[in-house]
């Protein structure tokens, strides 16, 4: 039977090194959701759609097709047949993918294609609410979490221009989903971590 992972946390958390080792450990197709809510937005962006106009937003989605699948253990992502690649790391993304995550219909859209994996794969999938929305049934969830000084410090190694903080406050207190720890999910701190050191912790939360 296929089963789900779910490994949510908020930005910078380390959560994204995470899921990518311990697929890679276990096998496992990774899914990283957070690149649907940023190519929503990228597309939005491209029609020059303003992001705080849910009205617009939830129009456009009746216009595109957006196609979730895999290549070999990656998830792989297409809005109307293009892959915005990297453009999905932009600052302007960074900036306005909460707003359009926060509007309920976007939400509605992508939870049902981050559920369809499972009708031909088992994943990981990482998120904000992948343990308490999408996949709260499964008895694999993680929440990685990181003090707040590390998390602005990896953003910042990694070259990104991304105000961490902000970002996570806007996820955090909207209405829909907001990010929580889910029911029965496991916390594990990667403050203190190194990659390697985390991943088997993480192995060791999923064997118990
Ligand atoms: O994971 P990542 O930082 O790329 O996510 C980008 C944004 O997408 C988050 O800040 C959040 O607004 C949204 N998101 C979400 N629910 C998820 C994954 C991401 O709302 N499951």
């Amino acid at each position: 039977p296929r089963f789900a992972i779910a490994i949510d946390g908020p930005a910078a958390s380390g959560k994204s090194t995470l899921a990518r080792r311990l697929a890679q450990r276990l096998g496992l197709v990774m899914v990283n959701s957070g690149a649907m809510y940023r190519a929503v937005t990228w597309k939005a962006l491209q029609e020059n759609i303003d992001p705080a106009d849910s009205a617009a937003v939830v129009a456009m989605l009746d216009r595109i097709s957006i196609h979730c699948g895999e290549t070999g253990m990656t998830s792989t992502i297409t809005i109307d047949g293009v892959d915005p690649g990297d453009e999905l790391r932009a600052e302007a993304i960074n900036s306005n993918v909460s707003a359009i995550s926060a509007i309920p219909e976007v939400r509605t859209l992508l939870v049902d294609l981050q559920r369809n994996y499972l009708d031909h794969t088992s994943v990981i999938m990482e998120g904000r609410d992948i343990g308490s929305v999408v996949f709260p049934d499964t008895p694999f969830k993680i929440y990685v979490d990181a003090d707040e000084a590390v998390r602005s410090a990896r953003r910042s190694h990694v070259g990104e221009v991304d105000s961490v903080a902000k970002r996570d406050a806007a996820d955090s207190e909207r209405k829909h989903a907001p990010l929580v720890v889910a029911e029965g999910a496991v916390v594990l701190d990667t403050s203190h971590h190194t990659i390697e050191s985390g991943v088997d912790a993480a192995i060791e939360i999923l064997k118990q």
